[in-house]
């Protein structure tokens, strides 16, 4: 039965090599595996898989093409939905959309969508079919802040209508999360991240980097003294969390965010850059979700014995699967149901260790995970000499503090309604700003609806 056959193997970079180094672990298809892959497909009259797409990507559609060898047509089936397949295909949580909803996986493997999403989305970077795009303009201009999934999509769309628009980044580089936090070993930047954006640029957006929204500039001087007519931000949500534990101030404990910026962004792990980054022998990761994986594997990567400290159990770890195998596959050592009470410090003020205590669970919290509970007298003391924090994180305050009328939550979120409309008029938001941490496609669908309510704003406001 066709639902027996197993899904097509990826190759991938032999996990004693890869630990040591920080080129992609997936090699992707070639085109003969990803027609193979494709086959699979059964094409389903109501395909469950695009019920679970969060921006509704056209799955069959698009894998029909890839099995009859027509790649130009799939890369366009896709472009109508969304616009960064090479990034989505390779950090999308599958197992939970797409895939997760595949009628294959019931008896077997589900078809792998994200790998063949990726194939198409570096064919079309490669052989680049859909060209240039005839934009009319409609005389109009809109200021987005941040350039990360959610900003790139709304300026995207934007410029497709005939929209001037303007993206101002704090960075000095493009891409948000997809720039500075998630790894080169996971999301290569050269070869994808800037050639995605490239795509944008193509569509005559304007990049503006160094610039912070709330100190270089504010959202009434782009819209009072600059003449945009609306703003989108698309700040992400890029304030770390900590535990508020004993000793958190000593050296060797950072944010997992500041870890990875050095690395991602200021390319610390290359010997050609001056970038300082402090590594311990011992490197203690606290969390489990994409963010812990990604900084686990880069203290590996960087020449340390790594740990990952989670408090509850293996089931609920909130990462994508693929970087859980991934982390194991190089040698990464979890410790579960393990949560730190104290980071212990030397004479100098340096980590020397993490006190811990054994965790059980109990019964499901509101969130239906089961709550993790202390093991009474079952204190102990992890030897290691950095404690990299990754709790998750909240949006910077700054925009909110510096604009008039723009209402947050309690946890800093900026309020928004589904498409986007903040409480200050003309002001729409979306991503992680509005949401918390999340995920990419949730920010481009985010961005994208905004867009579309921008539109909305201007014709019924500006033009009447
Ligand atoms: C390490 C890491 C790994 C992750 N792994 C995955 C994964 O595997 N799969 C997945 O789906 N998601 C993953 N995520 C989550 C995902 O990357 C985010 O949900 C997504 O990037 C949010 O997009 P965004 O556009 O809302 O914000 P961001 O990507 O955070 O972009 C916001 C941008 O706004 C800029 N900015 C902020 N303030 C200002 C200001 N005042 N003025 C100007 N610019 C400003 C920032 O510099 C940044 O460039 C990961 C996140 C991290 C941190
Ligand atoms: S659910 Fe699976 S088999 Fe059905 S159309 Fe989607 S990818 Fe193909």
């Amino acid at each position: 039965m066709a639902n027996k056959i197993p899904q097509v193997p990826v190759r991938e970079q032999d996990p004693g090599v890869r630990a040591a180094n920080f080129e992609e672990v997936s090699y992707g298809y070639d085109l003969d595996e990803a027609r193979r892959e494709a086959a699979r497909c059964l094409n389903c009259k109501r395909p469950r898989c695009v019920d679970q797409c969060p921006v509704s990507i056209r799955i069959p559609d698009f894998i029909m093409k890839v099995k009859d060898g027509d790649m130009e047509s799939a890369a366009r089936i896709i472009a109508q939905d969304s616009l960064l397949p090479s990034i989505c295909g390779r950090v999308c949580p599958q197992e939970s959309q797409c895939e997760g909803a595949c009628i294959m996986g019931i008896k077997g493997d589900p078809v792998a969508i994200g790998k063949l999403e990726r194939f198409v989305g570096d064919w079309e970077l490669e052989y680049g079919t859909q060209g240039h795009v005839e934009i009319v303009s409609n005389g109009h201009k809109v200021a987005v802040i941040g350039s990360g999934p959610a900003g790139l999509t709304c300026a995207a769309d934007l410029a497709r209508l005939g929209y001037k628009v303007t993206v101002f980044e704090a960075l000095h580089k493009l891409g948000g999360v997809l720039q500075y936090g998630i790894p080169e070993f996971r999301l290569p930047k050269e070869r994808v991240v800037a050639r995605e954006i490239e795509k944008v640029k193509r569509l005559g957006v304007e990049f503006e980097t160094d610039i912070i929204v709330g100190r270089t500039v504010t959202i009434e001087s782009l819209m009072d003294d600059e003449g945009y007519q609306a703003v989108f931000i698309g700040s992400g949500a890029g304030l770390p969390k900590f535990m508020g534990i004993p000793g958190e101030n000593l050296n060797g404990v950072v944010s997992a965010n500041e870890f990875l910026t050095r690395n991602n962004l200021m390319k610390a792990y290359d010997d050609q850059t001056d970038t300082p980054v402090f590594v311990g022998r011992r490197t203690a990761v606290v969390g489990g979700g994409n963010v812990a994986m990604d900084a686990v594997r880069t203290a590996k990567r960087l020449g340390a014995e790594a740990y990952i400290v989670y408090r509850r159990s293996e089931e609920e770890l909130p990462a994508r699967v693929e970087e859980v195998h991934h982390a194991r596959e190089e040698g990464i050592e979890f410790m579960m149901l393990t949560n730190p009470t104290e980071i212990l410090g030397d004479d100098s003020g340096w980590v020397r260790g993490l006190r811990c205590v054994r965790m059980e669970l109990g019964q499901p919290d509101e969130s239906g995970r089961r709550s993790p509970k202390v093991i009474p007298g079952s204190e102990f003391d992890l030897d290691c000499e950095m404690v990299v924090m990754s709790l998750g994180t909240s949006p910077n305050p700054l925009i909110a503090n510096t604009t008039e009328g723009l209402q947050t939550t309690r946890w800093g979120g900026i309020i928004a309604d589904d498409s986007g409309c903040t409480t200050r008029r003309g002001v729409f938001a979306g991503g992680d700003a509005v949401t918390g941490a999340a995920t990419v496609i949730l920010a481009m669908g985010a961005g994208r609806k905004a867009a579309s309510a921008i539109d909305g704003f201007i014709k019924l406001t500006v033009d009447n």
